[in-house]
């Protein structure tokens, strides 16, 4: 088996930790992944993970040998050690007690047996620990042979570890997704079981797993199964409810698998453009109208932003994410036809801003391929013309907000008695529709003497 890497800051850890006679361990995601990457034939970890360690030095003593080291966690339990540039996170081995209220557990006590610190681990693929410098492998509950069979199962008995902490719904279902793994019946039962526990997660923690599902192959997996053990109507009920919603001669999927379609779809290093695909239909539920033998759902774009918006911040997820969210579904129908003009065109994209154009053309390509099943996968041609016709346009050279005109406020202020105020604004955007029609007027000169025609003519 080819060993875990070290890098230069980890192996000065290792040093100083086995120097002061401790016993460290390389635990949690670091070593699950790096397990499942050599399964998968993938010999080359990803250097920007994180790395958890357990050891069985107190807390004091690893803040004393890395001087600047942080505490903080469960009762100061974890210290984040800085080194070169790198952060660890270092935790004592501890044991825990029982859970009461769901969330936390009663006691936690430090031990010296990394066996009883894997115990308290959640999933069987979590509680794997590969010791430093030796590489030798604890795996007490089989976690390898459970990544091998691709399964996730609750260390010790599923319906008590599920009972103890709600947020272990949620990471099972996310790790279902982020792994491509199979969550065990048993484990699932249990989930399913204790979702009530599951729904006092504080909302913030739901968020978080919701947006690491986000970076999954297929992040439908996750939702799925959410759906599946009766979390999704607790954390996205606009998502659930378009569950058999069915749409019309245009799709072959209802509301809710199409969104889940168009979710895989989207670019997995685009978390803006996986929510906006996920959420973009669920307008749609209470705007289906009928229209003759079909349906149709006249503004469900809009209504789709607003619920999107709301479910967003409801899982606390950060602001800028939100806006640009709402603001590509909002803009997700618009439909391209070739007789469209070079300023039709360039209208669309002042419309939809520079900087979110490919952003929404991934979600329109997402929301186009998401409509049919396989092998009526047609190319997005009017996707791609459009996409062309922009870059022809050359936008660099192309004044497309405001900002880009060659005159500003102060300068129509020279030409006119008008005290500053609003027509400030006014003109200046009836200029930029004209440099819209004709970008050849973008020049001091030209804008100069179109505002002074439009100030007489107001
Ligand atoms: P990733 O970092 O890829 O999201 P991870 O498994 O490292 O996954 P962390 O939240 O960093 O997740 O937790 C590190 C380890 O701590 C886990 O692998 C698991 O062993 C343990 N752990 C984390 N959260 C819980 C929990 N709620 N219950 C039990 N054990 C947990
Ligand atoms: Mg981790």
């Amino acid at each position: 088996m080819k060993t875990f890497p070290l890098s230069p800051s980890l192996k000065e850890v290792v040093r100083r930790i086995q120097q002061s006679g401790g016993r460290l361990w390389v635990v949690g995601g670091a070593i699950r992944d790096f397990l499942l990457g050599q399964l998968l034939g993938n010999t080359s970890p990803s250097p920007l993970r994180e790395i958890d360690l357990a050891t069985d030095l107190l807390p004091e003593q690893i803040n004393a040998l890395f001087p600047g080291s942080l505490r903080f966690g469960e009762r100061f339990g974890t210290v984040v050690v800085r080194l070169g540039g790198e952060e660890f996170e270092v935790t004592t081995l501890r044991r825990e007690g029982d859970y009461t209220d769901g969330r936390r557990p009663e006691l936690v006590e430090f031990t010296d047996s990394i066996e009883a610190d894997l115990a308290r681990r959640d999933f069987t693929v979590n509680a794997i620990a590969r010791s430093l410098p030796s590489g030798e492998l604890s795996d007490p509950f089989n976690g390898r042979e459970d990544l091998k069979r691709g399964i996730i199962r609750a260390v010790g008995e599923p319906s008590r570890r599920l009972a103890e902490d709600g947020l272990r719904a949620y990471r099972g279902c996310r790790f279902a997704a982020t792994l491509g793994l199979e969550i065990e019946p048993k484990t699932l039962r249990a989930i399913s079981a204790n979702r009530e526990v599951a729904s006092q997660v504080a909302w913030e923690r739901v968020g978080a797993e919701l947006q690491k599902a986000m970076t999954a192959a297929e992040p439908s997996r996750c939702f799925e199964l959410l759906r599946q053990v009766g979390l999704l109507d607790h954390c996205l009920p606009e998502l659930a409810v378009c569950y058999g919603v069915t749409q019309n001669r245009h799709h072959d999927f209802d509301v809710y698998d199409h969104s889940l379609r168009a979710c895989d779809l989207a670019p997995a290093e685009k978390p803006a453009v996986r929510w906006a695909a996920l959420l973009h239909d669920i307008g749609k539920v209470e705007t289906k109208t009928r229209q003759g033998r079909d349906f149709h759902f006249h503004g469900h774009e809009e209504l789709s932003a607003r619920l999107a918006e709301r479910a967003l911040q409801r899982l606390r997820l950060p602001k800028e994410l939100r806006r640009r969210v709402t603001h590509l579904i909002a803009r997700h129908m618009f439909l391209y036809q070739p007789q469209w003009s070079d300023a039709a065109v360039r209208r669309f994209v002042r419309r939809v801003g520079v900087e979110q154009l490919a952003d929404l053309f991934d979600l329109a390509i997402a929301d186009r391929l998401a409509k049919h099943r396989e092998g009526r996968f047609h190319l997005p041609a009017d996707i791609d013309e459009l996409m062309s016709r922009i870059e022809e346009l050359r936008l660099d050279e192309t004044a497309l907000t405001i900002g880009d005109l060659a005159i500003g406020g102060a300068e129509l202020l020279t030409i006119t008695e008008k005290p500053a105020g609003p027509w400030v604004g006014t003109v200046l955007h009836q200029l930029l529709e004209l440099v819209l029609e004709r970008p050849e007027l973008n020049q001091r000169e030209e804008l100069l003497h179109e505002a002074e025609r439009l100030l007489s003519n107001s």
